[in-house]
């Protein structure tokens, strides 16, 4: 099970794979990316995180990539590294040129990926695991997925210092946005609750599917923003991503959530979105 990279059209092992060091990813966060996960061999929402990758690549108004071209990418790297459990990781650079603020004219987009294996299923996935919040401070796109990621990476970090696992972004005024990787939903009185897709979250894969499968199985769910303090007392949390898949919170803050265990309506999303991920 080789983890393989791809740079521009060819695949090798990912340490021989090298990019300039004048890429505008490189030394202007100057790129975007998608991370898509496989079960049993298929990737999850493939098309899904290439609309994703395209709007993203829209919203920092790079020239066009064709879909067709990022499909066929993405499947030969599958194809070739044969890994079932796999989790691929796509950047998209604006191009390599002399180090300028403004956009190269004649550039050309890079596109790197890799391809390693994941976990069968995240290890707290069972036991749950605790975060604490701290106050947003990253930039007002955050729906555009860039690679600039330093107040992520930051508030990650501060997280593990302090002994938990993740972080939570709140803002000034107490909205909880989304945690560093992952989105929030709350339960309250058996409802689900997320933020709204809104310029200030990432529109997560995984938090459409979860609120595809509440449709489906008639969970009440509302998109609306929810403040700290419902997030301390809510009856369940959970944090939702590709990686993430659907990861109970147990603790925020040192304040224990509901009894302090994985949640029943938590435990039955996560089933649920697993049963369409390996369907
Ligand atoms: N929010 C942020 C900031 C993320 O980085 C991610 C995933 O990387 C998510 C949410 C979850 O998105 P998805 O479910 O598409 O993985």
């Amino acid at each position: 099970m080789p983890e393989l990279a791809y740079l521009n059209g060819k695949i090798m092992p990912i340490e021989e794979a090298m990019v300039p060091i004048e890429d505008r990813g490189y030394q202007f966060g100057d790129a975007v990316y998608e991370y898509v996960a496989s079960y049993n061999g298929r990737l999850f929402c493939a098309e899904e995180h290439l609309d994703r990758l395209e709007r993203s690549m829209q919203g920092l108004a790079f020239p066009p990539v064709a879909r067709e071209d990022m499909r066929e990418a993405l499947n030969a790297l599958f194809d070739r590294a044969q890994i079932e459990r796999a989790g691929i990781y796509i950047q998209i650079s604006r191009g390599v040129a002399s180090r300028n603020h403004p956009f190269p004219e004649a550039s050309q987009v890079q596109i790197v990926m890799t391809i390693r294996s994941l976990p069968e299923a995240h290890p707290l996935a069972d036991e749950g695991a605790a975060t604490i919040t701290m106050q947003d401070f990253r930039w007002a796109r955050c729906d555009i997925k860039t690679v600039q990621l330093l107040p992520n990476v930051l508030a990650k970090q501060k997280a593990l210092d302090e002994g938990v696992y993740d972080t939570i972004f709140v803002t000034e005024a107490g909205v909880v946005r989304e945690a560093t990787s992952s989105n929030v939903f709350i339960i309250q009185d058996k409802k689900a609750v997320t933020h709204p897709l809104t310029p200030n979250i990432l529109g997560g894969i995984t938090r459409m599917v979860i609120i595809d499968i509440c449709k489906t199985r008639e969970i009440p769910l509302e998109e609306r923003f929810f403040s700290v303090e419902e997030l301390y007392q809510a009856d369940e949390v959970f944090l939702s991503g590709t990686v993430t898949e659907v990861l109970p919170i147990i603790a925020v803050d040192g304040k224990k959530i509901g009894d302090g265990k994985p949640g029943r309506l938590t435990r039955t999303l996560y089933g649920a979105v697993r049963q369409k991920a390996q369907a």
